[in-house]
């Protein structure tokens, strides 16, 4: 299987490459040249575990990697999750499923996919002798899944930006609590806008980006993608057999790569009814759904910061398989979205997916209502899925994070102070950050004196 950019003007690349350079040269992202029916196969996977399943749908897309260290790979990078099925699913009432995605390190769905990137990185480091480093820029949840995804591995420095003081204080423990010595958490004067700048700044720099051998993490990776497939399929058999078809599944949104994730899968063959974005107040993506419009407003803050985001850079796949897999199609409308922030869709076909907003008293108000009714302690970014909490017609909502993430919120709400025994952990260390100017040059030495 080979994989192509959304743009047009980049040759195809194996699983390895497309992997390695995370964003296309073309400025596009990396979707696989066809999407395989695996309709008849999903249904070959029911009682499977978590990561035979995961090794039986990689085997399709990553084809130049031996199949016997894919399954190490694999093995090794849901190994730490504290649940045995990986992704456990828990039942309100009579109708409303809860797909819990916090069981992995960081407590964030995110490990699903940078646990096995992290080991994907460290397979290619092995293949090739050559070192990599790292270097991501983090408002929050991503940061952290990325650092746990490389912590201590061999031949791998990682460096993460971020807004000194801007993000919560168990985002940055998170970050610079892991006592690993090839982690680096940057701290930044700020705003997160600025540490995106220096990121950008630094990756511009080609001479400097070859001499170190840098690579990014963001949430565009196509690997990143194609493990969030996965829970999807898994979800699909822990449903009972007379729901599953029916099933309507919620998805919590930020950047569109977990909704994304099991609209390809739908596409591959699983069976879902239909797929619900759920946005908070940043709702960039409900407004599209709702209007066609496209546009980009303000971000502004809220208790699901996580979803914080206006221009969803998954989106641009979705764009891609809309206009019928034209890239001359794509590229056009990249191209007025970026110069004008907008971009309108004349026949958008709002079946595809539905839709809902949900702002920070409409979240708070969703915590309370629903540990009161089912004594379920929901965090503020899968409260923004549970919109219908008190009617569900055969959902199932995805739970992102781990409410102890949030313990401000939760105990506002319902007057718990929540924890978890990984953030207590955490409380009981020294915080090893590096305080650094904002500026490219600053982080450029910064990188060149600590790799050697
Ligand atoms: C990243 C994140 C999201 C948004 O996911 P996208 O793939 O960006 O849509 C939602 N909830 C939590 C807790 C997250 O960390």
């Amino acid at each position: 299987m080979n994989f192509i950019s959304t743009r047009g003007l980049t040759d195809p690349v194996s699983f390895s490459e497309a992997v390695a350079l995370g964003l296309a040269p073309d400025g596009g992202l990396f979707v696989p040249e066809t999407l395989p029916d695996l309709s008849k196969e999903i249904q070959s996977w029911k009682g499977c575990s978590y990561e035979a399943l995961c090794f039986a749908f990689f085997r399709h897309f990553a084809t130049d990697i031996d199949p016997s260290q894919l399954k190490v790979i694999i093995k090794k990078s849901y190994k730490n999750f504290d649940s045995p099925s990986r992704a456990p699913l828990t039942l309100l009432g009579e109708s409303l499923w809860i797909l819990e995605l916090f069981h992995g390190p960081t407590l964030a769905f995110k490990d699903f996919a940078l646990q096995l990137l992290g080991n994907l990185y460290e397979h290619q480091i092995e293949r090739t002798g050559q070192p990599i480093n790292v270097l991501g820029a983090t408002s929050g949840d991503t940061g952290a899944a990325a650092i746990h995804g490389l912590l201590g591995k061999e031949g791998v420095h990682i460096f993460i930006l971020y807004p000194d003081g801007r993000i919560s204080s168990l985002q940055e423990r998170q970050m610079a609590c892991t006592e690993a010595d090839n982690v680096f958490p940057l701290a930044l004067d700020g705003s997160f806008d600025d540490t995106q700048r220096v990121l950008k700044d630094v990756f511009g720099d080609q001479d400097f980006r070859k001499s170190v051998n840098l690579s990014a993490v963001n949430s565009i990776n196509l690997a990143r993608v194609l493990a969030q497939c996965v829970y999807y399929i898994y979800a699909y058999w822990q449903l009972p057999a007379l729901v599953r078809d029916e099933t309507e599944v919620v998805v919590p949104t930020g950047n569109f790569g977990n909704i994304l994730a099991g609209w390809m899968a739908q596409k591959m063959g699983l069976p879902f009814r239909s797929f619900k974005v759920a946005t908070n107040q940043n709702d960039i993506l409900h407004r599209l759904f709702t209007t066609g419009e496209y546009q980009v407003l303000d971000v502004q803050p809220s208790l699901a910061p996580s979803m914080d985001i206006q221009v969803a850079s998954n989106f641009e796949r979705f764009l891609f398989y809309a206009e019928n897999s034209d890239p001359q199609k794509v590229r056009p409308i990249m191209e007025t979205f970026k110069d004008t922030g907008r971009y309108d869709f004349a026949e958008f076909d709002s079946d595809t997916f539905s839709s809902s907003r949900t702002d920070d008293a409409e979240i708070r108000s969703i915590i309370t209502k629903v540990y009161r009714k089912y004594g379920y302690i929901a965090d503020p970014h899968t409260a923004c899925g549970l919109t219908e909490w008190d009617h569900p017609h055969q959902q199932m909502v995805l739970a992102t994070a781990h409410p102890a993430k949030f313990p401000e919120t939760i105990e506002e709400c319902i007057e718990i102070s929540y924890t978890h025994p990984i953030l207590e952990l955490l409380k009981s260390r020294g915080i090893r950050k590096h305080k650094v100017a904002s500026s490219a040059e600053a982080v450029k030495s910064f990188i060149s004196t600590h790799i050697h």
